[in-house]
């Protein structure tokens, strides 16, 4: 029988499909709480954990592992589960319940009582008897609280109940034990589940995909072939693919099966598009329209949506109404303004497809007398059309002057125009018109910091006569180059030397003149993104990244607006300066891109970085501002994925093939869906309907200004709301003391420790890292992480008040 559930619903945003699981993808090898007998795992020596049952929240009865030893020093108390096959498993989940007492709380413990204990696991293909030997075990992770309780007013433990997760993998034995090592802490092992995670079976583009095991990196993608349901057969050079996400998602789909000759899909179907418009009545503030139903309904209508927007608005804020007729009339426009409108059909279904847009610009408003009168006067008509004509031929002869001089696209005076530097014929003079020389003693150069593609990049010292000496990086040309990699790699300082933009890299001048030949650039301290993002995951609000891609956005605006076409935008390109300010980078001609090593070469000829570049541009190698912002859109994803690999390790070909097909990259985890739906925006396949970078940089503002609009809806997030956003998190830079601050995180115990330090006013401690706690004296961690953690909120909200930069 061919035909069965049809995903993506018609009309939905193109994107990969995050497909509705109907049950969990989780499948669970040990779950100590669900063990009604006695769990018997082996522990060692015989004073250490004991078994103890007890009521977990709800009072059911449980199954728990204590021990306590924080009088006596030198603990090491072992704990073995029983063995645990692990099936097909590649990457095992290890979640545990805890709760553990805080050594503040237990007089005559100073020195001997602990608050962590050690998760280890040994491979095994089989059980091997109930020996401990230490050293067969490998440390999986030490294990602190969150959260540890104290002794109640009353008597009785408040108890906190603890949970952290840690990941394994990838496993290569049948199975595994998990061990707990306590060094001297008091610990109540409530709960130890064991899973990993699969992607159930489903059937998708009439092709049906089996049950499949996760792989074993975060990152990895599993290709899963798809078999064709009954009476359907492959698309030819079609083949429908699918993979399995890590986290136990389907993800990209790729080709389908479609029904054999005499067949035709059953169930619900595209309502297809709604083409028909008509204007009915247009007037200064609304609009009425009418439509015809579409021609293939495929179900009942029960609704049509219209949405419409300004044409001409920087941000492009779609409005919507609905109806439930044919017809609708649009209210509360603004009059002379043209419209942007497009209507959608909805059925049980789901949406169809909207159809095309229809431009409508409102009546104009009664005008004036006085304006009548000068509009209507034939001779200021004249001599304005006439004043008009003139400047733009001045313009155009201008312009046509530079172009011939310099061979480039022409731009009108007004901003400054990029100029190419291949286009000089002694490329020593083009480095000369935009770099300036510097003279080697006023370079110092400290230490290596990388590696480029002419030699190695350093940091050092620059200091100019009559001015203070400045952080920089030096790129400098390895001995014994080609005539045509000097040229080459000059090319770069001839180009960034055009630009001033904060959120451009600045070049601080050349040596050309001495050997080694250099390039000195501001010094950016945090590297470049990427790696950057990586090193500090999940540690950023998100008010904080949307700064970062502002910064860029801006950055990306200006150089748009010379006319330079940067072709490699991505993460590893922009580089991170301590204030977290973000600066586009490498600078080259086309050719440069050779030397990315994302860059493959592509059937169209030259080398190009798939993951990032616009179609057009793979395709016929139509490089323009707007394939630069279909880049921007993957920088986007890779900042709110803090430096994911877009499209994990799916191959170039599959991209282009999955890109081609409609389907685009989900939202990152905790991004805000306007975010999410801006990349989307960038990515649209028309580059004609994609924002200009100006666009981007006012709807990034406007969330700035507006951080409601960038609250993640609950039920997607899995990593905690951005402290910023949180309602409930107390406005810190409202405290007018260090001590009413710690008075509301209830760490008031400690206002000695900062008064002796030092620490006076919010700002300082503002400043502080963890090093600087610690060096208080503050010895818990769970305490040194809920400091921390207040302050990292504190220094997001001044960051927010007062749009100051954060040292990291
Ligand atoms: P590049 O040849 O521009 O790709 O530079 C190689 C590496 O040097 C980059 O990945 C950065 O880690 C580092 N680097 C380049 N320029 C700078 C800079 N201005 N400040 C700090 N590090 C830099």
């Amino acid at each position: 029988m061919c035909g069965l559930s049809v995903i993506p619903r018609p009309g939905t945003p193109v994107r990969f499909n995050h497909l509705p699981l109907g049950f969990l993808s989780l499948v669970i090898l040990l779950d100590s709480k669900a063990q009604q007998t006695e769990l018997e795992w082996i522990s060692y020596p015989p004073n250490g954990w004991e078994e103890i049952s007890g009521l977990d929240e709800n009072y059911t009865p449980i199954r728990t592992y204590q021990v306590c030893q924080v009088m006596e020093p030198n603990q090491n108390n072992w704990l073995r589960t029983n063995w645990i096959e692990k099936g097909d498993a590649q990457r095992i989940f290890v979640e545990l319940k805890f709760t553990l007492r805080d050594c503040n709380s237990l007089p005559g413990v100073v020195g001997t009582c602990k608050e962590t204990f050690n998760l280890y696991y040994q491979e095994t293909d089989s059980e091997v008897g109930r020996s401990l030997r230490e050293n067969q075990y490998v440390k999986i992770d030490t294990i602190a609280a969150d959260e540890s309780f104290t002794q109640g007013d009353l008597g009785e433990r408040k108890m906190k109940l603890n949970t952290e997760v840690r990941i394994i993998g990838p496993l290569s034995r049948r199975g595994f034990y998990l061990a707990f090592q306590d060094v001297g802490a008091c610990i109540a092992l409530v709960s130890v589940k064991v899973y990993y995670k699969k992607c159930w079976s489903i059937i998708e583009n009439l092709a049906t995909f089996p049950d499949t095991v996760t792989g074993s990196e975060f990152s990895s993608l599993v290709e899963v072939e798809g078999t064709c349901v009954s009476d359907a057969e492959e698309e030819a050079d079609n083949s429908p693919k699918m993979h399995c996400s890590a986290e136990g998602e389907w993800l990209v789909p790729i080709g389908k099966c479609i029904c054999k000759a005499g067949f035709h899909q059953k169930g619900d179907a595209s309502p297809s598009q709604v083409s028909e418009v008509i204007k009915e009545k247009v007037q200064q503030r609304s609009i009425q329209l009418s439509w015809q139903e579409p021609q293939q309904p495929n179900g009942v209508i029960t609704e049509y949506e219209i949405k419409y927007y300004e044409k001409d608005q920087k941000d492009r804020i779609y409005s919507t109404v609905r109806s439930k007729s044919t017809s609708a009339t649009v209210n509360n426009l603004k009059p002379n303004t043209a419209y942007i409108f497009q209507i959608r059909a909805f059925t049980e279904a789901g949406y169809g497809t909207y159809g095309p847009r229809l431009e409508i610009t409102t009546k104009e408003e009664a005008t004036g007398s006085i304006y009548c009168c000068v509009t209507s006067n034939p001779v200021i008509i004249i001599a304005v059309v006439a004043v008009a004509g003139t400047i733009i031929l001045v313009f155009m002869v201008f312009g046509f002057i530079i172009g011939r001089r310099y061979a480039l696209a022409v731009k009108f005076p007004g901003t400054k125009t990029y100029i190419d530097p291949e286009t000089y014929e002694d490329p020593n003079r083009a480095v000369h018109q935009f770099a300036k020389e510097l003279d080697a003693s006023c370079i110092k150069i400290e230490r290596v910091i990388g590696a480029g593609e002419f030699g190695e990049v350093c940091s050092g010292r620059l200091k100019l006569p009559g001015k203070r000496d400045v952080s920089v990086a030096i790129k400098t040309l390895k001995v014994g180059y080609t005539e045509k990699q000097r040229r080459d790699f000059l090319c770069e300082a001839s180009i960034m030397g055009q630009f001033d933009h904060p959120n451009v890299v600045h070049l601080e001048g050349v040596v050309t003149r001495g050997k080694p030949v250099m390039i000195v650039i501001e010094y950016m301290e945090n590297g470049s993104l990427d790696g950057f993002l990586r090193k500090h995951d999940g540690q950023f609000t998100v008010i904080q990244l949307v700064g970062m891609l502002r910064g860029i956005a801006a950055g990306m605006r200006y150089l748009s607006d010379m006319g330079y076409v940067h072709r490699d935008l991505a993460a590893r390109n922009i580089l991170v300066n301590s204030n977290l300010v973000c600066k586009v980078s490498d600078f080259g001609l086309s050719r440069v891109i050779d030397d990315d090593p994302e860059a493959v070469y592509t059937t169209t000829g030259g080398k190009i970085p798939v993951r990032w570049t616009a179609p057009e541009a793979i395709q016929y190698r139509k490089f323009t501002s707007a394939s630069d912002v279909w880049s921007y859109g993957i920088v986007m994803w890779e900042v709110m994925s803090y430096g994911e690999r877009p499209y994990w390790d799916m191959s170039n070909q599959d991209v282009i093939k999955a890109i081609e097909e409609g389907y685009r990259l989900p939202a990152p985890m905790d991004c805000p869906p306007g975010l999410h739906q801006l990349m989307l925006d960038c990515w649209q396949k028309d580059r004609a309907e994609r924002p200009k970078f100006d666009q981007i940089v006012g709807i990034l503002d406007k969330m700035i200004r507006n951080p409601n609009t960038l609250k993640t809806p609950v039920g997607t997030c899995t990593r905690p709301i951005s402290p910023l956003l949180d309602q409930s998190t107390p406005d810190f830079t409202a405290f007018r003391s260090v001590g009413e601050w710690l008075e509301a995180i209830k760490m008031e115990r400690y206002r000695d420790n900062f008064t002796a330090a030092g620490y006076s006013s919010l700002e300082s401690v503002a400043r502080m890292s963890i090093e600087d706690v610690m060096s208080l004296g503050i010895t818990l961690v769970g305490h040194q992480k809920k400091i921390m953690s207040s302050i990292q909120t504190m220094r997001a909200q001044m960051l927010h008040l007062h749009g100051t930069g954060v040292q990291v």
